[in-house]
């Protein structure tokens, strides 16, 4: 599927907890660990004709427990690491908006934090993004909330531990480990 024969499907990823290990609000390398088999599902993905776009909610620069820059910083190093795969980015949307924000210039409801799909609807709308045929893959409801709203019908909830009070949300399908969704893919039926 060539992006000149038309809008492009997206593999979109939640990060924290579906890129990198959800250890509370990641700022440095060091504290990045890539989840095991996200290299080998992105892969499977661009061979199958996705585009690759992360849309993550990132309340820890509201919060001040970082700053915009420094999360510019991190992503930036992550993409020299998905390159060093092979992996090549088209997108990183990020929410750094949180009502009641420590800085007052984050201080504020916004339609792009999830579970709102403004996020989703600006990478579509930026990149061309078939979301109809497109997957969403994140590890909470609200993801699956954002992503039912943009009308994505794929919708992947991870996660590796039983399902308890939070529920499974929106999601069409829940899956314990990434490589549960890298076997199914292409998928094939909606
Ligand atoms: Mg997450």
């Amino acid at each position: 599927m060539k992006p000149s024969q038309g809008r492009s499907p997206a593999l979109l990823l939640d990060r924290d907890g579906v890129v990198n290990d959800d250890h509370g609000y990641v700022a440095t390398p060091e504290r990045f660990d890539f989840c095991n088999g996200i290299f080998a599902l992105i892969h499977r993905a661009i061979d199958c004709g996705y585009r690759i776009v992360i849309i993550t909610n990132q309340s820890g620069i509201a919060r001040g427990y970082y700053s915009e820059p420094e999360f510019h910083q991190l992503m930036g190093w992550m993409e020299r690491e998905f390159a060093q795969q092979g992996i090549q980015l088209s997108g990183i949307f990020h929410c750094p908006y949180l009502p009641g924000a420590v800085a007052p210039e984050y201080d504020r409801d916004s339609f792009w934090r999830k579970p709102n799909p403004g996020m989703i609807l600006e990478a579509a709308r930026r990149l061309d993004l078939d979301l109809a045929h497109s997957i969403f893959v994140g590890d909470q409801p609200s993801d699956m909330a954002a992503a039912s709203a943009a009308g994505i019908a794929r919708r992947v909830l991870i996660r590796p531990v039983p399902v308890h009070a939070t529920g499974t949300g929106e999601a069409d399908l829940v899956i314990g480990r990434l490589a549960d969704l890298t076997a199914r893919l292409p998928w094939s039926s909606p």
